[in-house]
């Protein structure tokens, strides 16, 4: 592909083929419009083993200390290793600020594969934990999940979960174009109208060269982490002024002398408790317990996985933190964060000591999946996601509103699907 003197060759130009990325670009080229899909990762499939862990677990470090998440720099984006759990939209949320997404949940609702966990699913491990939690007064209860249960007759399956690589599998059908270890750096624009954006290719392990490519409209679906940094290396300064949010929180974990655990779905069940605090089942999968384990040099829990019993503790954190220059996110958790982190603490560690686990550890504060509230609607951006740069969209992780805490992805397809809408009427 050469376009670096052709304007207008694309319809559109989509940055990052994670869930909202990809979203909008099955729809678009079903539809028939011509559409670029420039992703930073590669094209491999993802399996649950250790090289492919190792080769999408990307940390990122989040601030001076142990504060970190992870993302899948990969084709489909971080469905690639979440979870699968649904959160919905907030559709009153969405309709103060002048969206209507109603429509377009109505439509993924119909769409994709979403429902609970059968009870024949439920490990050892997460009846153990539901039991021991509710006897404590908590309400443990199921979620609904973003996973196909019919292909589940053998037990846990990676590949039942649902995942945005499946749609940009259907662009491709569609006859979009897609480049992968192609990471933008910023967005071409001239006279106030975006027109282009500026990329480098990666080829072979340490050479990359520097390419253009020219659309009717860009979309910026980078993800929370990169999308930021990019609109203000194109010149909107004043993104992630007032700082972030990140649901910062712990994975814990204990050893159950007679327990026989089986792989399951991480956070299928959970609570939230009235002070904001959410408890998950975090028993992760077999071939990522290894990886795990060993990563935080917890060696005693290395090799017992069928013993190990897991709870996830995620709280609500204040706005703060900055982007810096140099595009690290750097967030200090403040004393009041700090004191529910520590309630939530306490909170799982009676829970998995009723539940009979010792030896309990944890991971130190993480950042859970959502680093948020740095490009605000009504702001950066309009209703139409569109930025004071004309023809410039923004849709992924990074615009979701603070008040929304809920796991993000279904509330990003919904945001592809609107966005599309609107754009299809426009090229
Ligand atoms: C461990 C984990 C578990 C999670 N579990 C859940 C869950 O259970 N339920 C839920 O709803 N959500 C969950 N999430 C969050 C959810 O996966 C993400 O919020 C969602 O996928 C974000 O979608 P996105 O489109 O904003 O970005 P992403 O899916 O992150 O996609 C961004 C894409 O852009 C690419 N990219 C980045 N920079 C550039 C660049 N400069 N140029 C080109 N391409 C670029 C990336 O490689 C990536 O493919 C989890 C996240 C993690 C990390």
């Amino acid at each position: 592909m050469n376009s670096n003197d052709r304007h207008d060759e694309y319809d559109a130009i989509i940055v990052g083929s994670g869930t909202a990325g990809a979203t909008i670009a099955s729809e678009l080229s079903r539809s028939k419009k011509k559409v670029l899909i420039l992703e930073k990762g590669e094209t491999v499939v993802l399996r649950e083993t250790l090289a492919g862990i190792l080769a999408i677990a990307q940390e990122v470090k989040l601030g001076k200390g142990r504060l970190s998440t992870v993302r899948a720099i990969t084709t489909g984006g971080s469905t690639g290793m979440y979870f699968g759990v649904v959160g919905y939209p907030d559709l009153d949320i969405f309709s103060a600020l002048g969206i209507d997404l109603s429509w377009a949940l109505a439509e993924v609702k119909a769409q994709l594969p979403i429902a609970p966990i059968p009870d024949e699913l439920l490990t050892p491990q997460a009846s153990r934990l539901r039991d021991s939690a509710n006897t404590l007064g908590h309400v443990w209860g199921k979620y609904d999940m973003l996973v196909d249960w019919s292909r589940c007759h053998g037990g846990y399956s990676y590949d039942a979960k649902w995942k945005a690589r499946s749609l940009v599998e259907s662009a491709l059908d569609d006859g979009a174009v897609l480049t992968t270890r192609a990471t933008v750096d910023r967005i071409l624009v001239e006279d106030g109208i975006a027109v282009g954006v500026e990329y480098h290719e990666k080829n072979g392990l340490w050479r990359s060269r520097q390419r253009r490519a020219f659309g009717k409209k860009i979309v910026l679906a980078a993800g929370e982490l990169a999308t930021p940094g990019i609109l203000r290396d194109s010149g909107l300064r004043d993104v992630g002024d007032r700082g972030f949010v990140c649901n910062p929180g712990y994975a814990i974990y204990g050893l159950v002398p007679d327990m026989q655990g089986i792989s399951g779905f991480v956070g299928s069940m959970g609570c939230m408790d009235d002070d904001g605090i959410e408890l998950g089942d975090a028993n992760i999968p077999r071939p990522i317990h290894g990886p795990m384990m060993l990563g935080g040099l917890n060696f005693r829990h290395l090799f017992s996985f069928p013993k190990t019993l897991g709870i996830g503790v995620k709280v609500k954190d204040e706005f703060g933190g900055e982007l810096t220059d140099d595009g690290r996110f750097r967030k200090q958790i403040s004393v009041a964060d700090q004191a529910k982190l520590d309630k939530g603490r306490r909170r799982a560690v009676e829970i998995l000591k009723h539940a009979g686990a010792r030896h309990i550890v944890d991971f130190g504060v993480t950042a859970a999946g959502r680093v948020g509230g740095m490009v605000r609607i009504n702001e950066h951006i309009d209703s139409q996601l569109e930025t004071p740069y004309r023809n410039l969209h923004v849709c992924d992780g990074s615009i979701i509103p603070e008040a929304l805490r809920v796991p993000p992805t279904l509330t990003l397809v919904c945001l592809g699907k609107y966005l599309s809408r609107h754009l299809s009427t426009q090229i």
